[in-house]
């Protein structure tokens, strides 16, 4: 079975590596920062970590499977006494005063942090030029965007500067960088994972999730970060996923698909061919494929936008300077917060913020804001529906390629429109996961809520199908 983690933890364990020589070259390989993925580089603690998992192996003590592994994080998880800027002015200079539940189990484990990554300002993007760090470059062509907005966690594990990476994913920003490098990323059930400690973007979409080279990878890491946290009103207990449950898929009969996906006008036409000869080799196995009638990629888009956008504006309150960030003084307290927020948000989030304020006040949220809820209810009473009739949901990952480090910017509107595939499944709090087969820039398998393990299954029988 494929597994990085795996195969490190053996070279540990059998001596032919040293934890500490390891994270030196994760180190050595993410200084010169070639495709603007690091915010800052953890050494000092990571090198403290590594020589403490030494002493343990020259001690003869068993070691866990996660303990020495080098891993990433998305700069937007509390690690306490490290900086946490969400690749925001506001919080350039801010360090966490406590650390996040998913990223403490993996401290528990063993697991070894060596980098913050660089990703769009407060998760706000869908190609990580939105940050105070330069564009993040695509791993495959670094004249492309790294995707977004956990983009230096993808190209991070592309580029094998991290084992794994733990990226956030609220309308697909673990799904869409995935997808544009070549790799692996879930985003798990809502509440599987605990978000406290995760800056909020729109927390009845926040997810927690991991970046891999491997299934199992993905595997490892998740079972590790599950579980109900008591500092996470939203979270649920869920069982282990055992590789053996994920190995046979024999079990699975049917897939579906979107119809509106694949026929829409703005499907990249080799994409769409890619997908399609996809299909045709899972039906050669015997899979029964359905086509599936679901909502118009333009609603999703905007019921999710109007929602996410109510969501960052409320929480992105607390950040006026007189608790956290960079505070700019001014001739009153309203006008220094007006000046704080002003000058150290980025344009991208004051759109956010300015947007999400309107679709929330007196005469607008009737007509815009509650008919988003109930679009969303629509749309998961429709997922509910298509999971009685087929086992597995499967989509490309995104429309089109990866445009070029600049056009974003120049479009926002272009950009939103670019979720169109991944932003339905997080309204739905779907477990949804991208593997780098079919298209270029991968495919996305979804399945019902809490069935992240059918999901992995399923991405076992592609690996050996597609
Ligand atoms: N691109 C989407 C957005 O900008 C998703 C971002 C995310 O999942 N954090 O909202």
């Amino acid at each position: 079975m494929d597994s990085q983690i795996l195969h490190i933890h053996q070279q540990l364990t059998n001596k032919e590596i040293s934890c500490a020589a390891l994270v030196q070259e994760k180190l050595e390989a993410l200084k010169p920062n070639t495709n603007n993925t690091v915010n800052s580089l953890l050494d000092n603690l990571a090198l403290e970590l590594a020589a403490k998992v030494d002493e343990k192996i020259a001690k003869g003590e068993p070691i866990g499977v996660l303990e020495g592994i080098p891993f990433g994080i998305k700069d937007v998880y509390m690690v306490q006494g490290t900086y946490t800027t969400a690749s925001s002015n506001l919080l350039k200079n801010y360090k966490s005063a406590y650390t996040a539940t998913a990223i403490q189990k993996l401290l528990d484990a063993g697991a070894i942090p060596i980098v913050k990554e660089n990703c769009d300002s407060f998760g706000h993007g869908s190609s990580s030029e939105n940050t105070i760090f330069g564009a993040v470059k695509n791993a495959i062509n670094p004249e492309l965007v790294g995707g977004g907005s956990s983009g230096g966690s993808a190209v991070n594990v592309a580029k094998d500067y991290t084992v794994f990476s733990i990226g956030g994913d609220t309308g697909g920003s673990i799904r869409q960088p995935a997808g544009y490098n070549h790799v692996y990323g879930l985003k798990p059930t809502y509440g599987r994972i605990s978000r406290y400690g995760l800056m909020a973007y729109a927390s009845s979409t926040d997810c927690v999730g991991p970046i891999a080279k491997t299934i199992e990878d993905i595997r490892i890491v998740l079972n590790v970060m599950s579980g109900k946290d008591a500092k996470d009103q939203t979270t649920y207990a869920s069982e282990e996923i055992k590789a053996e449950n994920i190995s046979d898929y024999s079990n699975i009969k049917s897939v579906g698909y979107f119809k509106d996906f694949v026929e829409s006008d703005a499907i990249d036409p080799k994409i769409k061919a890619d997908f399609l000869a996809a299909i045709e080799k899972i039906k050669a196995k015997g899979i029964t494929v359905k086509e599936l009638d679901f909502f118009k990629s333009d609603i999703l888009v905007s019921t999710y936008y109007t929602l996410a956008m109510a969501e960052t504006a409320s929480n992105l309150s607390r950040l006026d300077g007189s608790n956290y960030g960079n505070r700019i003084e001014d001739k009153n307290l309203k006008e220094s917060y007006a000046i704080t927020r002003s000058e150290n948000f980025s344009e991208e989030t004051k759109r956010r913020i300015v947007g999400g304020n309107q679709v929330l006040s007196q005469g607008f949220s009737d007509e815009i804001y509650l008919k988003s809820l109930a679009l969303r209810d629509a749309i998961s009473a429709n997922f509910e529906k298509d999971f009685t009739e087929v086992d597995i949901i499967l989509s490309p990952v995104t429309p089109s390629n990866p445009p070029k480090i600049g056009d974003s910017l120049k479009n926002p509107h272009a950009m939103y429109l670019s979720d169109a595939y991944t932003v339905g499944f997080s309204l739905g709090q779907l477990p949804t996961f991208t593997v780098p087969q079919g298209t270029n820039t991968g495919l996305q398998i979804t399945a019902a809520k809490n069935n992240d393990e059918l999901v992995l299954k399923f991405a076992n029988f592609l690996k050996d199908t597609i």
